[in-house]
């Protein structure tokens, strides 16, 4: 049977890595992979995590399964994390997933169940993971414009005009805050214009939140994810802790289905725990309770969002002094979107000779939609981007 297989399209991302690695050059830049990086380079485990993972080690006396939607105690530590006091707990099902991408799965799979004939409207462009897993599901998606290639900010009236198009019962995927590839994102009357469209066409969001508290803050990143959860009847959060606790190889997520009511979520929180029992029965635990503990503790607490506030302002830091070195070598403010978009990804908005330009002549590996992790820099290699962007005349 495996002489069926056909060979895969090599991922862009992995195969970037691998040439970064084999190129022998001194002063290389690698923009590529979406990993957060200190300014030495390094993706540390945060201290939080690291003295919750020693505590556990030492207080934990069982590998026993724990149930099919995790530790309830992880949902609810989970659930005022994204969403606070927006949503009654009542109406919200949830269960732990393995990683954000596992919660995405799960709430496309959960789609699939409930109607059949959903479409999903996905921004275009979209995390490539998105469409890759709605192709494999054989879900149709549409696209709905979202970068505007001038500005490289939102296109929020193209947005809104494709937006019109949803039926009763399709999703619309919205990134919650940080907007992966594009680092554009909606302002919160945009986004009450979206959930007002929501209202009026009946269609139902989804919202996929990874990095909040890279953005403005732990709380201003929730906001939108707030508003819409606590504004329309029903709606699917998926949310990732790979990047805001640092955790990526745990596979940490969870997926939240929120409903107009409490007897709904009953059937809801039944339904996310058999679609976790088909896939892969129990979820993972230990990133799981690493969460838990950091968020239920108020010491560990404190620091682990000091330390996501020293993330954040890093790449803020970085942000504005790529956007000055460009304003300084430019002598225009044609590059100041750097410093509006938020989170680790900003994209360039070049072509991909340019993007390959960089890479050939420069030394600096970026995404070849221009897609640039913003942690893949420090206050060094700000201005030696700067003027390589210059010289390949971006
Ligand atoms: N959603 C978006 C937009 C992402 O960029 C990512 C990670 O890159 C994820 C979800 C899920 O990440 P993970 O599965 O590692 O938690």
């Amino acid at each position: 049977m495996f002489e069926n297989f056909k060979p895969l399209p090599v991922d862009s991302i992995l195969s970037l890595v691998k040439a970064f690695r084999e190129d022998p050059r001194d002063g290389k830049i690698d923009l590529g992979v979406g990993v957060y990086k200190n300014a030495d380079g390094l993706t540390p485990v945060m201290r939080a995590v690291k003295a919750a993972e020693k505590k556990l080690w030492e207080q934990e006396d069982s590998k026993s399964y724990v149930a099919l939607a995790g530790d309830p105690a992880f949902s609810d530590a989970m659930i005022g994390l994204v969403l606070g006091e927006s949503v009654a707990r009542g109406s919200i099902a949830a269960a732990a997933t393995p990683g954000g991408t596992g919660a995405i799965r799960q709430a496309f799979e959960l789609v699939k169940l409930a109607n059949a004939n959903a479409r999903v409207f996905v921004s275009n462009p979209t995390w490539p993971n998105h469409t890759s897993i709605l192709d494999y599901l054989g879900m149709e998606y549409v696209a709905y414009r979202y970068f505007d290639a001038e500005t490289r900010g939102v296109d929020f009236d193209g947005m809104m005009a494709d937006l019109k198009d949803v039926k009763a019962g399709d999703i619309v995927l919205l990134h919650g805050c940080c907007h992966n590839p594009t680092g554009a994102n909606l302002n919160l009357t945009q986004w009450q214009a979206v959930v007002d469209l929501l209202n009026e066409t009946g269609a139902i969001p989804m919202i996929d939140i990874a990095y909040q508290g890279f953005g403005d803050g732990l709380e201003e990143d929730a906001a939108a994810a707030r508003l819409v959860a606590s504004s329309v009847p029903e709606c699917l959060i998926a949310a990732s802790c790979s990047k805001n606790f640092g955790i990526y190889r745990e596979r940490t997520g969870i997926l939240m289905a929120v409903s107009a009511d409490a007897s709904q979520q009953v059937l809801n929180q039944q339904t996310l725990a058999f679609l976790n029992r088909q896939n892969f029965s129990f979820p993972p635990d230990h990133g799981a309770r690493l969460v838990t503990m950091v968020l239920s503790d108020a010491e560990l607490c404190a620091d682990w969002k000091a330390e996501l506030e020293e993330v954040r302002l890093g790449m803020l830091g970085l942000r504005e002094q790529l956007a000055g070195e460009l304003q300084r070598l430019s002598g225009s403010d044609r590059f100041g979107f750097l410093a509006q978009h938020r989170g680790m990804f900003s994209r360039l908005g070049t072509t991909p000779d340019m993007v390959e330009k960089l890479k050939t002549e420069h030394g600096i590996y970026m995404v070849g939609d221009s897609r640039m992790n913003i942690a893949g820099l420090n206050a060094q290699s700000v201005p030696i981007l700067a003027k390589a962007i210059i010289d390949v005349g971006v």
